[in-house]
């Protein structure tokens, strides 16, 4: 099989990659989306900026197909990026369009998908056969590989865990329109306005969990408390699934679970305690990515070569 081009469409930065079979990162080119209008011939414009340098770089390399991920509900049947809540990106039929483009096959899905699937093939679920895959950025994603296969349900929208109410007392609302859901606690956008919220500061949109993480990391009490309440909502998914699903594991990426795993692990713990039965106690485990911060683009590698095995 030969070299796969990666898109990893994220919703503040493109990141385009040249991947190897054996998952290895071989050359790459990034662009910010930051203030970029998110629309069809915006973002083709800048896929194709970020190929050409690769090409440049990789001295026009022969690829076999080209895989994407996508931030947002992704109609896998018809190739097309349906919706995403917060950049209103709508029904884009981006398989046909890269097709026309680069006369290569495309494959795409959602992002938490291609990172279950890359978890699988190049991470720590090489021999787990049930898990979740969560991702904590920006916002929260889900998705669930069970009997070795990914599970897409009925419209390729299951293991939607953000938008999984965890929080009943004091609930914030999501761009979904469901309050307390794990995207409106636990993400990492969540984290840095509850921080905001809880210290009685100003409404700073910039303000997210790294900056919270960094005051933790000296010792602030509330941004320790709000990673440990993080963590044990995502810990609180993670025991509803296991106890549904009979699942292995549950790998945690993106972002906040990259940097910031040990500052949300002790609530993770604490949740598994408070809410699994016994027989699941020392069975279910929860664990970082192997992968690190790129698993969302050896995941649109991940499906391409899946794609082409099918
Ligand atoms: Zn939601």
């Amino acid at each position: 099989m030969g070299n796969i081009i990666a898109v990893d469409l994220g919703g503040s930065k493109l990141v385009v990659g040249l991947v190897s079979p054996e998952g290895t990162v071989l050359h790459s080119a990034t662009a910010v989306l930051t203030g970029v209008p998110f629309t069809r011939e915006t973002l083709l414009d800048m896929i194709d900026t970020c190929v050409k340098a690769i090409d440049f770089k990789a001295g026009h390399p022969d690829a076999a197909a080209v895989g994407v991920s996508v931030p947002g509900h992704y109609d896998h049947a018809h190739g097309v990026f349906l919706s995403n809540y917060s950049t209103g990106m709508r029904d884009w039929p981006i398989v046909e369009d890269l097709k026309e483009k680069y006369h290569l096959p495309v494959f795409a899905d959602n992002d938490a998908k291609t990172c279950a699937v890359a978890e699988k093939l190049f991470g720590s679920c090489r021999d787990t056969e049930q898990y979740l895959w969560v991702t904590v950025s920006y916002g929260c994603g889900g998705a669930f590989y069970l009997n070795d296969r990914l599970f897409r349900g009925a419209r390729n929208f299951a293991g939607e865990v953000g938008h999984v109410p965890v929080e009943f007392v004091q609930p914030h609302l999501c761009g979904c329109g469901v309050w307390g859901d794990l995207e409106a606690e636990a993400s990492g956008t969540a984290i840095g306005r509850k921080y905001l919220e809880r210290t009685g500061r100003a409404t700073d949109a910039a303000f997210r969990s790294k900056e919270v993480s960094a005051l933790a990391r000296q010792g602030d009490k509330t941004a320790l408390t709000l990673f440990r309440e993080a963590g044990y909502y995502i810990g609180r998914i993670g025991a509803m699934a296991a106890m549904m699903l009979d699942i292995q594991k549950m790998v945690l990426g993106g972002g906040v679970a990259v940097y910031d795993f040990d500052l949300m692990k002790p609530g993770i713990d604490r949740a598994l305690e408070d809410l699994l039965i016994p027989l699941n106690r020392d069975f279910f485990h929860v664990e970082q990515t192997a992968l690190g911060y790129h698993a969302s683009l050896l995941g649109a590698a991940a499906v391409a070569m899946e794609g082409i095995n099918a």
